[in-house]
């Protein structure tokens, strides 16, 4: 019988990169310790007003319980954001997850409801799937989901955006950068981001945390988590989620490279990287007043056209 490297009890986890057994009490510490780790070296005290964008998924709601205790015991003002984006049969669900999360910690819960902006995640899949609309939904979803956290934080005075992307998405995603020579996006996945005027300083904290840890987390805690994935979750992911399985497959012949890989990316080629590349200029959109590289911002383009397609559609 396994025994934690800690106390010695019976072990429930193996941990293959760490070559470490846990039970799972020593395991949740080791976990939360790596991820505060993170924290300090890349974000640190420096930020008062803290949102936490919460989907209900394992991800984002290990990243909630690790974090925002530890936050609130520095006297950090800390809130939670959930995006509300209409999509029938899975937000009201997500939603009563994030509540019970919210209420678990006390923690206030904003709900921005892309409704209010006159459409849905669901009327963006009707349009796609009717071929009127060539973007794919998870991109128009992934698009909107930073524009409004970013709006919101702003016009709600947060200082700082902490969302729980992991290590393996983050891994394959930035891989296949490298692969197509989108150097521009390669430097862009990072644990921070300091922002700068209407650009809320975003933070990445679980970026060297595997997934398979987020998994063990919510169920050594047993946190309530959202169960059903996405209805518009593609069946076939492509070249990300090839990239992923094969990640997978090195790393139970060499435990440890994902991270290895993305310390080295993070803390050795991206600065060589910066160097070279000029970043990209920013205006205001016209339409919003929020910063983006383009006028009118992807979100303003991609609203008034699907307004337009709306009333094509309906009238
Ligand atoms: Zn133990
Ligand atoms: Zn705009």
């Amino acid at each position: 019988m396994p025994r934690c490297r800690v106390c010695g009890r019976r072990a429930k986890y193996y941990v293959p990169w760490s070559n470490a057994w846990f039970c799972p009490e020593h395991f949740i510490r080791y976990v939360e310790r790596s991820v505060f780790r993170v924290y300090e070296k890349y974000i640190g005290g420096r930020h008062r007003r803290v949102l936490f964008a919460v989907s209900g998924g394992k991800d984002s709601v290990s990243l909630l319980h690790i974090l925002a205790p530890k936050l609130l015991s520095e006297g950090v003002d800390v809130s939670i954001l959930f995006i509300d984006l209409g999509i029938e049969g899975y937000t009201s669900k997500a939603l009563k997850i994030v509540e019970e999360n919210a209420s678990m910690l006390k923690i206030p819960l904003i709900v921005s409801r892309l409704r209010d902006y006159g459409y849905t995640i669901t009327d963006v899949a009707e349009l796609y799937f009717k071929k009127l609309l060539r973007r794919p939904v998870c991109s128009i979803c992934g698009m909107v989901k930073r524009y409004l956290m970013n709006r919101i934080a702003y016009e709600e005075g947060y200082d700082l955006v902490l969302t729980g992307h992991t290590l393996d998405d983050a891994a394959a995603f930035t891989l296949v950068n490298i692969l197509s020579g989108r150097i521009d996006e390669l430097v862009k996945i990072k644990p921070y981001n300091p922002g700068n005027h209407k650009l809320i300083a975003r933070g990445k904290p679980l970026l060297f945390t595997y997934e398979a840890e987020t998994k063990w987390y919510v169920e050594a805690r047993n946190l309530p988590v959202l169960r059903v994935k996405c209805p518009y979750t593609p069946v076939e992911e492509g070249l990300v989620s090839e990239i992923k399985a094969m990640l997978h497959r090195l790393e139970e012949r060499h435990p440890g490279i994902m991270r290895m890989y993305m310390r080295n990316l993070i803390d050795k080629l991206q600065p060589a990287i910066s160097r070279e590349i000029k970043e990209s200029r920013l205006v205001y959109c016209s339409v919003c007043g929020m910063p983006s590289s383009t006028d009118p911002c992807g979100f303003c383009r991609i609203r008034s056209r699907i307004l337009e397609l709306k009333r094509g559609v309906e009238g």
